[in-house]
């Protein structure tokens, strides 16, 4: 069965806008509802020579579901659960469906889908995978990339593959990238394959979580905390955000958000069992000894109590995305940088990013995010196309300092159209070329999100 892509202009239009601030019309749009439809309009598309960019809730802060180039293809409309394994542990299901709708249903049979991206509620499970994507537990669950089981893959050799992690404990066959191809596809941003099914491992919910919201009135104790947190033997934290002055101003403008005092905030989360609260006792000796404002200390425990404080948390980002999108018509924008460093360098690399974005005159950023991984977001709004290029001129500055520092250019949003000037930075001429001969052994003809990544 085929579908024939619709080159209405209002569609086209309908799907030419990510988070990234960037526009771009395709030429036509495809919504396929099932796999069989999604394999069929992919081969036709291979035999014109079509190229196609798949998309899941557009919510790609880098241009990566975007494009102006041949059919955009969108996979929203495949959103079935296919099974749930409650003994195994398993769920598999297409691509299109939210996380957040995932986590929910697995949730209601006792079961836990681990990583935890903070657009859950507008991103799909096959741009999670797409794009690796992480969140704030991923400081105790690594990102999406370790819960993939399995791949069913539409390659643009017009093979659909199902590929299973390696089950071995032992394997010399071959170069060490090649042995699980189920890596390939993720966070390859749809430049591999379109992926169109997928098994995940979940874990069993747990017992309680008990959230704390701790109030600093510096920075540098935030950070301490941060830091001693990740090496404490009795608080075992499962994520640790933290939140500058500016991103506490907008939490305060939410309802409930006045009671994060403080300059500098940091949240947290610990599972334990039942009742058992002798990690409080841990945590508060821990914020007394880091100068935090214990008195002004939040806790969260309940669930609600803990979806009302990510909520607020989330609060941060979907707001500076719609102060940018206010500025996209006088060539500005929100620039959100993901760039990561080793965790004792966090302090220094944060003091060093703002006097760059001084240097630039630029008002300071909103920072925010996971630092217990030494991953801060800073989301400047640029108000201009002058201002715009003053602040990538600041983020590329602080780009070569955390790369100075061992750090990464991108640590979650991945690269896509917006970034990909900034990845010869980090990798070397070795590495770009061995990412080339893998794209053009799967996509010859580069047909496959054409833009990303990659040119
Ligand atoms: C307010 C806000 C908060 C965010 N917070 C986080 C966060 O905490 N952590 C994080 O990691 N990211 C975050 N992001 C970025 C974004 O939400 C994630 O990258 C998300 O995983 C993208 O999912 P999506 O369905 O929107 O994908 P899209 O934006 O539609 O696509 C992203 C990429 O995935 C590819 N793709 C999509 N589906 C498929 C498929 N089935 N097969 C092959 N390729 C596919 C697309 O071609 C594109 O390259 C945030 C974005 C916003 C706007």
């Amino acid at each position: 069965m085929s579908i024939v892509p619709t080159t209405d202009q209002s569609v086209r239009e309908a799907y030419s806008r990510d988070a990234s601030g960037l526009e771009l019309v395709p030429e036509m749009v495809a919504r396929p509802e099932s796999a069989a439809e999604a394999v069929a309009l992919i081969a036709e598309a291979i035999s014109a020579g079509t190229p196609i960019t798949t998309a899941g809730g557009q919510t790609s802060l880098t241009g990566a579901s975007i494009t102006d180039r041949g059919m955009l293809l969108s996979l929203r409309a495949m959103s079935k659960m296919v099974d749930l394994d409650v003994s195994a542990r398993t769920v598999r299901v297409e691509p299109g469906g939210f996380v957040g709708d995932m986590k929910r249903a697995v949730a209601e049979h006792g079961l836990l889908f681990p990583p935890d991206v903070t657009s859950e509620n507008e991103a799909t499970i096959g741009g999670a995978i797409a794009c690796n994507a992480s969140g704030a537990r991923s400081l105790r669950y690594g990102p999406t990339r370790r819960w993939v089981r399995s791949l069913t893959v539409a390659l643009a050799t017009g093979e659909v593959v199902e590929l299973q992690r390696p089950r071995l404990e032992k394997n010399t066959a071959g170069y060490g990238p090649i042995h699980d191809p189920v890596d390939w596809f993720i966070g390859s941003e749809g430049t591999l394959g379109v992926v169109l099914e997928a098994v995940f491992d979940l874990l069993p919910l747990p017992e309680q979580v008990t959230g704390l919201g701790v109030p600093f009135a510096t920075e540098a104790d935030a950070l301490r905390f941060v830091r001693e947190a990740r090496r404490h033997g009795v608080v075992h934290p499962r994520c640790l955000e933290y939140l500058d002055q500016f991103a506490l101003d907008i939490v305060r403008q939410q309802e409930g958000g006045e009671a994060w005092r403080g300059s500098a905030f940091v949240y947290t989360e610990q599972e334990h069992q039942g009742d058992d609260d002798a990690h409080l006792d841990a945590w508060l000796e821990l914020a007394e000894a880091s100068n935090a404002s214990v008195d002004d200390i939040v806790v969260f425990d309940s669930d609600a109590a803990i979806r009302g404080a990510r909520d607020l948390r989330h609060a941060v980002p979907a707001t500076t995305n719609e102060r940018g999108s206010r500025f996209i018509a006088h060539g500005g924008r929100r620039v959100a940088t993901d760039w990561a460093v080793p965790l004792d360098l966090l302090p220094q690399a944060l003091i060093s990013a703002r006097e760059i974005a001084a240097k630039h005159d630029l008002p300071m950023p909103v920072t925010f995010g996971h630092a217990g991984n030494g991953h801060p977001h800073q989301d400047f709004v640029a108000t201009d196309a002058p201002m715009l290029a003053r602040v990538e001129a600041a983020v590329e500055e602080t780009l070569h300092l955390v790369l100075g520092m061992g750090g990464t250019v991108a640590a979650e949003h991945g690269i896509g159209k917006l970034k990909k000037k900034w990845l010869p930075l980090q990798l070397s001429p070795m590495q770009l070329a061995a990412m080339s001969a893998l794209k053009h052994t799967l996509d010859p003809a580069g047909l496959l999100a054409p833009g990303n990544v990659i040119s």
